[in-house]
């Protein structure tokens, strides 16, 4: 039985929309949420995957005109999950990427579109459907971050509000003359509210006006709290850091699970670890590699940007091709870095191997197959991948910052001597440090027995949602007294 309803705002949702690990967040939480006696309700804009995967919707109030055209709620089950869908098509029945256009460029009325899922949100979250009365309103990113602000100025009874930075970089600003026809008052234009340099700002406003604040890592939470990782948000974080948490997010551990995985030549578990060895082997026959057992196979599985660090790795190929190992990339984006590791892989065959695209089994088959997961990030909130890797024994090696250096434990000399290691950590995230971090994991790559229990022990972290959905839980129920009182 649940005593709390979470109304969630989020413009992307796993298994139905999904551009980046938000989905996967908004996908999971209310899941997990569930043992924790939550209930959850999500509110997402009605694209045209979202209207499709409701087979037979409800239709819950309706409003004549929101930003040029009607606007209806529509409500059903996906997967498990309880959504609300806002169904305007003016605004949402666009087909392909939720934020860009077919020309590659964000919508110009993004502004509109997510002003209208933060404004529903408050409505929702004010009793606009009959029988539905969140005691807390969870805004995701800057696509929901109005939702607090819509609430703070409507003035009036209302949930306690919480909103989550997924990722600092994404904060949604558009021109300041937009603020009567967003419905926000004149007084919210200011420093304690919507005004960020100039512009209306989304995410800080739900920074600024939401009752709490969580990030997805204790370090990234620390880290955008400082000039360097503040992104122009750190003077406001530091205001609010007594409402500022860092709550790791987990795994779905039915989708990453190597005992049942169907993508993978041959599924494998703590007790059958030599079954890894038939993963490692299809690995590099589909990528063109030297099928040799006894190379070190490093893994990639990422976005091309500057944020994952991928041009410090191109840039440390020669050296590393010194040494007995392999490299096995997946991922897109940035067209140099692509063109830079096809080239590499060309120069290379047989120690290269670059699949450009998105590919979910092929991700599943690196993380079986790969020895290693490279991960040298400049920042990183939390991170997923090396989760991934963690529960399927490939050895994350990843930069010391935000979720990675929460999630993954250096094998250094005391880790050694403990038996707590489950990866290699560096920093700064330079060339050098990467290229070093390599070395000290090719020394314990020759010592088998230490890689081994290096092995199993990552194997057996906890990687899932259980802890971070009790942190949620916690930390709503405190919300939900404390405005009660
Ligand atoms: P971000 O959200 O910054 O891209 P994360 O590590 O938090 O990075 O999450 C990325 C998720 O997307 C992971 O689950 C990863 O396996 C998956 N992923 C990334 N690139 C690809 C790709 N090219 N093909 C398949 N899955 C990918």
């Amino acid at each position: 039985m649940s005593d709390l309803h979470v109304l969630s705002v989020v413009p992307e949702i796993y298994p139905i929309v999904k551009t980046g690990g938000l989905a996967d967040v908004a996908g999971a939480l209310p899941l997990a949420l569930q043992a924790e006696g939550v209930r959850t309700t999500s509110l997402i804009p009605a694209y045209p995957a979202v209207r499709a995967a409701l087979a037979q919707p409800a239709a819950e109030y309706v409003q004549p005109d929101l930003f040029g055209g009607p606007v209806r709620l529509l409500r059903g089950t996906v997967s498990g999950l309880d959504i609300l869908a806002i169904d305007a098509p003016h605004l949402y029945d666009r087909p392909g990427n939720p934020y860009v256009g077919p020309d590659g460029r964000d919508w110009g009325d993004n502004a509109l579109r997510f002003a209208a899922l933060a404004r529903v949100g408050a409505d929702v979250a004010t009793g606009a459907v009959p029988g539905l009365h969140p005691d807390i309103l969870h805004a995701h990113d800057w696509q929901a971050g109005l939702a607090p602000a819509y609430l703070a100025y409507r003035g009036g009874p209302r949930p306690g509000t919480v909103i989550t930075v997924h990722n600092l970089a994404f904060q949604g600003q558009f021109p300041a003359d937009l603020l009567s026809t967003l419905g926000l008052p004149p007084e919210s234009y200011n420093l304690g509210g919507v005004e960020y340099y100039g512009s209306i700002g989304y995410l800080k406003a739900g920074i600024a006006l939401a009752d709490r604040i969580t990030t997805v890592s204790p370090t990234y939470a620390a880290e955008i709290a400082t000039a360097a990782g503040g992104m122009g948000m750190d003077g406001l974080l530091r205001i609010r850091s007594h409402a500022l948490f860092g709550i790791l997010n987990g795994i779905d551990e039915t989708v990453w699970n190597p005992e049942t995985d169907p993508h993978l030549a041959a599924p494998f578990s703590l007790a059958r670890l030599h079954r890894r060895a038939t993963n490692k082997r299809a690995l590099q026959i589909r990528l063109g590699l030297v099928p040799d057992a006894n190379a070190l196979l490093l893994g990639v599985v990422s976005r091309f940007t500057w944020q994952k660090g991928l041009d410090l790795l191109l840039a440390a190929l020669p050296h590393l091709l010194g040494l007995d190992i392999q490299l096995a990339m997946l991922g897109a984006g940035d067209r140099a870095l692509e063109e830079g590791f096809l080239a590499a892989a060309a120069a290379h065959p047989g120690r290269v191997g670059v699949v450009r695209g998105y590919d979910e089994p092929l991700a599943h088959q690196i993380q079986a197959g790969a020895d290693a997961l490279l991960v040298p990030s400049r920042f990183e909130p939390c991170g997923l991948t090396q989760l991934c890797a963690l529960r399927y024994g490939a050895l994350p090696v990843v930069a010391r910052v935000g979720g990675l250096a929460d999630t993954v434990i250096d094998a250094n000399e005391a880790a050694l001597a403990a038996g707590t290691g489950t990866g290699v950590q560096f920093a700064p995230p330079t060339q050098e440090m990467l290229e070093a971090a390599i070395l000290r994991l090719a020394a314990l790559w020759v010592d088998q027995p230490t890689w081994r229990k290096l092995q199993r022990t990552a194997m057996k972290s906890d990687v899932s949602w259980r802890r971070p959905a009790a942190r949620y839980a916690a930390l709503y129920r405190a919300l939900r007294d404390e405005r009660r009182t």
